[in-house]
């Protein structure tokens, strides 16, 4: 403790660019698209907008500005109390920036706005109602807050017309405190997800949570269970990498067998599609891993 761990070899190596990357790369230019593959540094970049064996291009975007009015400690977008109003010509702008980009699966994601009413749930369907209407064809997931835990604004998203309904519990169950704002909590997360399959039983939900932040394998064995349990539909795993030095620490690299062991844990336990590696994201390869396991 109180030194750095070292990076291990598996998360070095390079990773492939796919075929479509560099269509996208190039034509995102003129577009005014903000997506957390290129602000975050993502380094599944070339695989995601690539699209892998299916061709599936995957991008995130973000709305609702960079200003979060949260501060969980694993996380590096900034904060504020009152970060700038809504654009309210973005759920149309953007849609029509995605629709003309050329993707296949869209993640629509944003930071907590605890200053607005409804959390900014409004402003998300209709940036989803507006980008089925012009490209039917283009699979949208959205990434949400928890919007503390009101579901009248999870009900207006889980209805928007979106394939996919995600929100991260981020962490086991025993390590929230430490990880998460204090708004956030496991079971108020829980709730998010259960309610979203509830009002819309054919929309998938997904959950993600970070490995490394010195969760136990038990802890993690029975946060699936509850997942499990509450419907969530998809999972993913992820190596937590710390940010910046005022960030939490890494407490462990999970070596890439580990992280095939909670694969294989996960699709035993009956989750639609379970992604598990060192360098899975949340949105790693969404549209490939849709495709893969739903239409095959
Ligand atoms: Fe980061 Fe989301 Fe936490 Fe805001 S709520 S600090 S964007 S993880
Ligand atoms: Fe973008 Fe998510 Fe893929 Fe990273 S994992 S490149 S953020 S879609």
């Amino acid at each position: 403790k109180g030194e750095r761990l070292r990076l291990p070899p598996w998360l070095k190596t390079e990773i492939p660019i796919g075929k479509n990357y560099n269509k996208l790369k190039n034509t995102l230019r003129d577009l005014n698209l903000h997506t957390v593959c290129e602000e975050a540094r993502c380094p599944n970049i070339g695989e995601c907008w690539g699209g892998g064996e299916h061709g599936t291009a995957t991008a995130t975007i973000m709305l609702m500005g960079d200003t979060c009015t949260r501060g969980c400690r694993f996380c590096s977008v900034k904060t504020a109390r009152h970060p700038s109003p809504l654009d309210p010509d973005e759920p149309y702008n953007t849609a029509k920036a995605i629709a003309a980009w050329g993707l296949d699966y869209v993640v629509l994601t944003s930071v907590d706005r605890d200053d607005i009413a409804d959390g900014g749930a409004q402003h998300f369907a209709k940036t989803v109602s507006n980008l089925k209407e012009r490209n039917s064809r283009i699979m949208v997931e959205c990434l949400t807050p928890d919007f503390r835990g009101d579901l009248a604004a999870v009900e207006k998203i889980a209805q928007s017309g979106l394939d996919v309904y995600a929100h991260n519990v981020e962490t086991v169950r025993e390590l929230q405190r430490q990880v998460r704002d204090p708004r956030a909590n496991f079971d108020q997360s829980l709730n998010v997800l259960r309610h979203a399959k509830a009002v819309k039983p054919d929309i998938l939900t997904k959950t993600s949570i970070m490995l490394g932040l010195g969760e136990t394998d038990q802890q993690i064995y029975n946060t699936l269970t509850e997942l499990r349990e509450a419907g969530v539909d998809c999972v993913t795993l992820g190596q937590y990498m710390q940010p910046t030095k005022r960030h939490l620490k890494v407490e462990e690299y999970v070596t890439p067998e580990m992280f095939g062991h909670w694969e294989k844990v996960g699709k035993e336990m009956g989750f639609v599609y379970t992604a598990s590696g060192p360098l899975v994201r949340s949105s790693y390869k969404a549209g490939e891993f849709f495709l893969k396991n739903l239409l095959e």
